[in-house]
């Protein structure tokens, strides 16, 4: 059983069916990330377990207890959302204190608890500041101590990293991790983003339209997508047409649809399993760099693959080149 489990939940905004019967399970002390297009349900199933958006139907449990009336101050649930909506007038120990304020927690043990939450956030230096003099990393910093000094039994983080640029993003990413796991704190984690899902998630649940596409661990996701939509939102698979398969392979493959990750197709390779592999010959038509790797695009009997190959200079090829193309039959998902 988990932790939380949503069960049979609906939701309705008028006749706008926004999450289609959903049960899902979070484990305790896992982070669990919902991933999906943006208006796909993911903040709603958030307010919903909240308590700030009232459920249409269905039930939702909390280490055994039903809380889908509970009001929201009662389940113990801590949350930060994409915008920080710290207090402006007030410093950033006054920000962390909020929460412990409310709480009526004893003014020694709040000083205490600030000291400590500030070291593992980064922001010692800045108790006495003002939001305003913090860049956008820092003021993020501040939502999560005050989300997480209250000792909330769960964490809901809506995109808290999406306002924030890509290199502080990552190192964001990385610290919400390592306090998460300190604290052992059960979190559910909500982006659009595929790598910052990857980088982050004991397991992900993929989002579609109100309804959960697939669930498991990033390597799951990442090696067994189940579906066109997974195999399309997650990672860069090639996604070719059982008619397009056969055409660039030569074999019928019996489902409508196959999905090849791009870094399992080798061009001009010898390999000692020959016949353990689909061998196709193609011309180069497109290249794109990435930095450490360059996907080439190859036409195969008029069939567009892309090969990602690592950076090296021995091997670069050029526009309209022949090559074989050799893919593992087993690499060769059905979906
Ligand atoms: P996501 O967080 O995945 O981007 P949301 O949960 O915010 O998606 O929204 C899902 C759908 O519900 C969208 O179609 C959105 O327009 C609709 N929606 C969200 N909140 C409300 C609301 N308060 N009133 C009416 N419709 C809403
Ligand atoms: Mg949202």
């Amino acid at each position: 059983m988990g932790y939380i489990q949503f069960e049979n939940l609906n939701k309705y905004f008028g006749s706008n069916h926004v999450l289609i019967d959903i049960s899902l399970n979070i484990e305790r002390g896992e982070l669990a990330t919902l991933l999906g297009p943006s208006g796909c349900g993911k903040s709603t199933l958030l307010r919903c377990l909240a308590g700030l958006e009232e459920v249409s139907d269905g039930r939702i449990t909390m280490d055994g207890k039903d809380i889908t009336d509970v009001p929201p101050k009662k389940r113990g649930i801590g949350m930060v959302f994409q915008q920080y909506s710290l207090f402006p007038n007030m410093t950033v120990a006054q920000n962390i204190a909020f929460g412990l304020n409310m709480k009526k927690v004893a003014k020694d043990d709040i000083q205490r608890k600030i000291t400590e939450i500030a070291g593992i956030v980064g922001l010692a230096d800045k108790l006495q500041d003002y939001p305003a003099q913090l860049s956008g990393g820092q003021q993020q910093r501040v939502a999560l101590a005050r989300a997480i000094v209250t000792e909330p039994k769960v964490l809901l983080l809506d995109e808290p990293l999406s306002a924030i640029d890509a290199k502080l993003r990552r190192n964001l990413q990385i610290e919400i991790r390592r306090i998460q796991q300190e604290f052992d704190m059960t979190t559910i984690f909500v982006t659009h983003d595929q790598d910052e899902a990857m980088v982050m998630s004991d397991t992900i649940h993929l989002f579609n339209q109100g309804v959960i596409e697939q669930s498991g661990t990033p390597t799951d996701l990442y090696t067994h997508p189940v579906s066109k939509f997974a195999a399309s939102f997650i990672g860069n698979y090639n996604i070719l047409s059982a008619a397009d398969f056969e055409k660039a392979c030569g074999e019928a493959v019996d489902s409508p649809d196959v999905a090849i990750r791009p870094e399992i197709v080798r061009i001009n390779i010898e390999s000692d399993d020959e016949a353990a592999r689909f061998h196709l010959e193609g011309t180069v038509v497109g290249s794109i760099s990435h930095g450490n790797l360059i996907r080439y695009t190859v036409r195969c009997n008029g069939v567009d693959i892309n090969a990602d190959i690592m950076f090296e200079k021995s091997s670069l090829l050029s526009m309209g080149q022949t090559v074989r193309l050799s893919i593992r039959k087993s690499n060769v998902i059905l979906i």
